[in-house]
């Protein structure tokens, strides 16, 4: 098709309509999904108009440090490289000492969120992860983790999100006063795929009610909450935009969900799925866009950049506001082979497209302004990092943005467990910042750093 050509009557009509904020029908979504040439830079431009009228120039990033506080899991996703088996020698609780070494670590260089993401509910089928729990003194994941949670943000100052699976309302209830806001990707609406063989099948936890509910459940505690879709894990292309449209009708029953991220699956080598083929960056931008018109200017859209590293400016001009957490220590431990981009290559190709970079907290601006979702010990902190805007304030952006943490006790210290230290950082940290690290563990009366380096080596 030529590019000159104007998009068909019918494209351009659900086009102007979002414009004029009425989101496409089920039917129009699909056939946006399958429009190209004139159509699909239609739908780009549109997407991007209705971005700029919810965000304007701003795209936005959190820094954060991750917690990979335990990789054993009941689930058994068929693409995922991050569960291990507990026989693995790589399979692990981190211990407190070993969690606050690297929110320590995290803190130092400027990290604002303790993003938790860890197995779901690993004691339901694994002896190892219950003797390790009462081994810590704990008889679930969920009260270790809550725990955890609280250590962090009191000792360290950085906020706490926590991605741990399905919880019910009392999980939720016991997570929240530790947890500015946290995280449930629904993946997709789709049953389909918990079948034989499909991507989510032996996973009791990726039953989209179960996902659905959590996050209601959450709305109904004021929990501001992030969820999304991954594509390209064997969907059908009208099980990807329904999956979109599950957010919107949750969002428009719970009010709780802050952020949508849409993330492209990658074929791990050490998964069932490394043969499948990777959604292509086009397929992700026509995603992006589809879903700016379903959830409307205001919803916050965000693309993991180091998934796609050739790629991910483009995703700009879909019509994203935002990178999400980037940690400028850790790994990603979920796509342990795709390095973060640096904050300053963000920031350049965020400036290439007309944009400028900003640095947010883990609970996003609408959500500071209400009590019901921005709660003590929170509110006081967050008023301590935010300026008017609701994104960090200038002057603590980056390693400089060391602040003292909320209050000052005796550091803790909690059981050490023997043997190697399971922590993975992130090698330009190791390189540039192994003294803060050291400088930190000391102080912490720690040993976490020779072990980490022992995990590496
Ligand atoms: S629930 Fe998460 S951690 Fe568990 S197997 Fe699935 S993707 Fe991996």
């Amino acid at each position: 098709m030529n590019t000159n050509e104007q998009p068909g009557a019918a494209v351009g009509g659900v086009l102007d309509r979002a414009l004029a904020g009425i989101s496409p029908s089920h039917e129009e979504a699909y056939a946006l999904a399958l429009t190209g040439g004139s159509g699909l830079s239609a739908l780009f431009t549109t997407a991007s108009q209705l971005r700029d009228r919810g965000w304007g120039d701003t795209v936005t990033y959190s820094r954060k440090v991750f917690i990979p506080l335990t990789n054993l899991c009941r689930d058994k996703c068929r693409y995922c490289t991050f569960a291990v088996s507990p026989s693995s020698p790589a399979a692990r609780m981190l211990t407190p000492h070993e969690v606050l070494t690297i929110a320590r670590a995290g803190a130092a260089a400027g990290c604002k969120e303790a993003l938790f993401s860890l197995g779901e509910k690993p004691e339901e089928v694994y002896e190892r992860s219950r003797t390790e729990l009462r081994a810590l003194g704990y008889s679930t994941t969920t009260e270790y983790l809550v725990a955890m949670c609280r250590l962090v943000f009191e000792e360290t100052g950085l906020m706490p999100h926590a991605n741990c699976g399905v919880l019910d309302p009392r999980e939720l209830e016991s997570l929240r006063p530790w947890n500015v806001s946290m995280g449930l990707m629904l993946e997709n609406v789709s049953e389909r795929l918990l079948g034989a063989g499909l991507a989510h099948a032996g996973s009791p936890g990726k039953a989209p009610a179960l996902r659905l509910k959590t996050i209601e459940d959450a709305g109904r505690l004021g929990i501001p909450f992030t969820t999304g879709i991954l594509i390209g894990i064997g969907e059908t292309l009208q099980e990807r935009i329904d999956s979109l449209f599950a957010i919107r009708d949750l969002q428009e029953r719970s009010g709780n969900v802050q952020e949508v991220i849409v993330q492209n699956f990658r074929a791990k080598d050490d998964t069932p799925m490394r043969g499948d083929d990777e959604p292509s960056a086009l397929e992700m931008a026509r995603t992006i866009a589809i879903a700016r018109l379903v959830l409307g200017a205001s919803m916050s859209i965000q693309a993991p950049p180091n998934l796609s590293p050739d790629a991910y400016g483009f995703y700009l001009l879909a019509g994203i506001n935002d990178w999400g957490g980037i940690s400028p220590v850790t790994a990603d431990h979920i796509n342990p082979e795709a390095p973060w981009p640096k904050i300053e290559e963000l920031r350049e190709i965020s400036a290439d497209a007309g944009f400028t970079l900003r640095e947010r907290l883990a609970i996003y601006p609408s959500y500071q302004r209400s009590a019901a979702t921005l709660r003590p010990p929170f509110a006081a902190r967050v008023a301590a990092l935010a300026d008017g805007t609701g994104y960090v304030r200038l002057d603590l952006q980056g390693i400089e943005g060391i602040i003292p943490p909320p209050r000052s006790r005796p550091a803790s210290r909690p059981v050490r467990r023997e043997g190697p230290a399971p922590l993975v950082l992130d090698d330009r940290y190791h390189d540039r910042s192994q003294n803060d690290i050291a400088d930190i563990s000391t102080q912490a009366g720690a040993t976490g750093l020779a072990n980490t380096q022992e995990a590496r080596s």
